[in-house]
C-alpha cells in the first residue's frame, strides 16, 4: 500500500541495539532499510553510546538515527521495520525496554500525527530521550517535530544523560 498520490514523505527512524555486536547490528539494519523498495536514504547520523532505560542489568546501547524519503505508508514502513528487527534476531520477551539485538522506531513521518493501536507518530518518547534527540539533531537541524516543537528547543531541554558520540 502506498501513501496517497505516491508523494515522497521524509521520515526519521531511530535505531538501537545492545546485544550481539550492537554497532554491527546498527550498520546491518542501516543497509537493510536503505535497500527497501520505496525508500531512499537521505542521511545517517553518527553512532552514539547510551545507558539503558528501564532495567539497568543490561549492556549499554548503540544508537543512531536515519533520515529517508519514502512512498510507503507509515504502517507499511513500520511493518518493514518490524520484519528487519525480526531478521536481526529480535525476540520480544514481555519485559519493557529489555535488552535487544535491534530496535527500529519510527520517530517522525512527514508532518503527520498518527494515533493507532500499533503506531504512534511522532514516537511517544521522542522529546525525553537524549539518544533519539541528539542524533536526530545531528542530521535534521531545522526539523519541526509535530505537536512537540523545533528540534533545537527539544535538544536544549534534554540533558545528555551520559550519551556519547562514537568516533
Ligand atoms: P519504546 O517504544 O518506548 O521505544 P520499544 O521500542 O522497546 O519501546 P517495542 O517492543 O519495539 O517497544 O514496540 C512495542 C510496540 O510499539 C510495537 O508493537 C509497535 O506496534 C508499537 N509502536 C507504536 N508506535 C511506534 C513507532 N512510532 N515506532 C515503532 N513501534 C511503535
Ligand atoms: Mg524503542
Ligand atoms: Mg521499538
Amino acid at each position: 500500500m502506498k501513501n496517497s498520490g505516491k508523494d515522497q514523505v521524509i521520515a526519521y527512524i531511530g535505531l538501537g541495539s545492545n546485544l550481539e555486536n550492537p554497532a554491527e547490528q546498527i550498520q546491518s539494519a542501516h543497509a537493510a532499510i536503505a535497500g527497501l523498495a520505496g525508500v531512499e536514504e537521505l542521511a545517517f547520523s553518527s553512532l552514539y553510546h547510551s545507558s539503558p532505560m528501564g532495567p539497568q542489568d543490561q549492556p549499554d546501547y548503540v544508537n543512531a538515527v536515519m533520515a529517508i524519503t519514502t512512498v510507503l505508508s507509515a504502517m507499511d514502513l513500520l511493518r518493514n521495520l518490524q520484519r528487519i528487527e525480526h531478521e536481526h534476531g529480535r525476540v520480544r520477551k514481555g519485559e519493557r525496554w529489555g535488552a535487544r539485538t535491534l530496535d527500529l522506531d519510527l520517530l517522525v513521518y512527514g508532518q503527520q500525527q498518527i494515533d493507532l493501536p500499533e503506531l504512534t507518530v511522532p514516537h511517544v518518547g521522542i522529546a525525553e530521550r537524549a539518544f533519539v534527540l541528539y542524533p536526530l539533531y545531528e542530521i535534521a537541524k531545522e526539523l519541526l517535530v509535530p505537536g512537540k516543537g523545533h528540534i533545537a528547543e527539544l535538544v536544549k531541554n534534554c540533558p545528555l544523560n551520559g550519551l556519547k558520540r562514537l568516533a
